[in-house]
Parts: C-alpha cells; sequence; structure tokens
C-alpha cells in the first residue's frame, strides 16, 4: 500500500513540469500598447510593468561594428549591416525614440531588474559578422553584469554553437525548427524556441524535448484562440508573443 502512495506520488512529480504554466515573453517587448513601439526602450518598460518573465529583443551590427536593436535587415531602404551607425542613429523608431544602440538598451535592463532579456542574435552575412555580432553581445552582457538574467536565441546554428563555446552555462535555444530535440541535445545548447507550427507538425518534439531536459519556446502566438492551445500544451515552457497583456489574463483565468 505504502509504496503504491509513493508510486502515485513520484509519477505526480515526475509530471509537474509538464503541468507547470508557461512563462511569458513579449516579442520584442510590450509594443501593442500607446506610447510603444518594436524594440524600443518603452517597450521592455512597458513588458517589465505588466509583471511578465521576459521581453525578447533583436540585434545586428551596423558597418562599423556598432551593436544596435532593431528588428528588420532592412530599414527605410538602409540594410542595417551595410549602414554605418552615424547614418543610422537620428532615424525614429515608431514612438518617437532614437534607434537603440544594444549599450543603451541594456542599460535600461540593467535598472529594471524584475525582466529576463531574451536576446536574439540575427544572421548576418559571413561568419566573421556573425561571431563579432556574438562576441560583442555576450561582452556587454558581461560588462553590464546581466549574464544571470539574459537567454539566447538565433536562427543560426553556427551562432547557436558560437555562444556555446563562449557562453557554455547561458540558456540557448535555436530558432530555425528544422533539427529534432535530439540534435539539440548533441549540440549541447539548452533549447528549442520553435515557430507554433513546428509543434503542429511535431507533435511530440515539446514532449520529447523536456525529457531531454531541454527549455521549449514556442512563437510567435498571438490571439486568444492560440495562445489558449498553447498554453494547454504539454512541454511548453515559454510561450513568445505580441499579445502578452492577453496571454497574462488567460493564464490568471485558469
Ligand atoms: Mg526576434
Amino acid at each position: 500500500m505504502k509504496r503504491s502512495i509513493l508510486l502515485v506520488l513520484a509519477a505526480l512529480l515526475l509530471s509537474l513540469p509538464l503541468l507547470a504554466q508557461p512563462k511569458i515573453v513579449a516579442h520584442r517587448g510590450f509594443w501593442r500598447t500607446a506610447g510603444s513601439a518594436q524594440n524600443s526602450i518603452a517597450a521592455v518598460q512597458k513588458a517589465a510593468e505588466l509583471g511578465i518573465y521576459g521581453s525578447e529583443f533583436d540585434v545586428w551590427i551596423t558597418a562599423d561594428g556598432v551593436p544596435v536593436v532593431f528588428h528588420d535587415a532592412v530599414w527605410d531602404g538602409m540594410r542595417i549591416e551595410d549602414s554605418k551607425y552615424t547614418d543610422l542613429m537620428n532615424k525614429r523608431l515608431g514612438n518617437g525614440e532614437f534607434l537603440p544602440t544594444l549599450q543603451q538598451y541594456l542599460q535600461y535592463f540593467a535598472k529594471t531588474p524584475y525582466i529576463r532579456l531574451i536576446f536574439e542574435i540575427k544572421t548576418h552575412k559571413t561568419p566573421e559578422r556573425n561571431r563579432a555580432v556574438t562576441e560583442m553581445g555576450v561582452k556587454l552582457v558581461r560588462e553590464l553584469g546581466l549574464e544571470n538574467r539574459t537567454d539566447y536565441i538565433a536562427f543560426s546554428k553556427y551562432v547557436c554553437e558560437v555562444l556555446h563555446e563562449i557562453t557554455p552555462k547561458s540558456n540557448i535555444a535555436y530558432l530555425s525548427g528544422d533539427l529534432s530535440p535530439q540534435k539539440i541535445k548533441e549540440m549541447g545548447i539548452s533549447g528549442i524556441d520553435y515557430n507554433h507550427k513546428v509543434f503542429i507538425e511535431h507533435p511530440n518534439w515539446a514532449k520529447q524535448a523536456k525529457a531531454l531536459g531541454l527549455e521549449v519556446n514556442v512563437w510567435t502566438v498571438d490571439g486568444e484562440e492560440d495562445l489558449k492551445k498553447f498554453a494547454a500544451m504539454p512541454g511548453i515552457d515559454l510561450i513568445t508573443t505580441n499579445d502578452p497583456d492577453k496571454l497574462k489574463d488567460i493564464l490568471e483565468k485558469k
């Protein structure tokens, strides 16, 4: 009898990670709100005010080697990685902020102790530039004392490998969705961060990843119906969304 109770308890404990609620990551910050814009400093501030787990942002380096926070490869006809920082610095985001450098952005994070950084390194033209942006990013994170609060994500397998080499204790997740959880485990990085369609196409990957001890993030899940679907999916640790406020409401009502 006692043994069967212990077995039930053990089964419950083992299933807890699968039952836990997912954490909320604001995609490019919380920008679908007044006064905000994608990848702006206001978007981090508004994500922090929501009291959610993390805020994601995208990083490029300019032609002259300045890391900046922006999503698109091309802005008003100017390719970020081919442009000088001085030619970009006076451009404004949708909420009137100037394009933030990574240093300015991280300095703001350092003053905001309640939110985790989900740092996406964009894929640049050459391996040399991919290594350069990765090394500069990790160095700045360390200099500002943010190492324990920063997770890294990248579409480039090479960038994930460089991250694993230079900051092996950090959470590092691969974004492209074309590698199985087993392959990710073999690379030695800590997680998958895949498009929502990948988890529909491979319905066992979230659970397989958990069984391998990987962290599972899904992007970009928007709208009430999809948010509810992924909030209920076993094995999902984090949901990256443009609607962090909606997801927060859904999870609070559960
Ligand atoms: Mg991104």
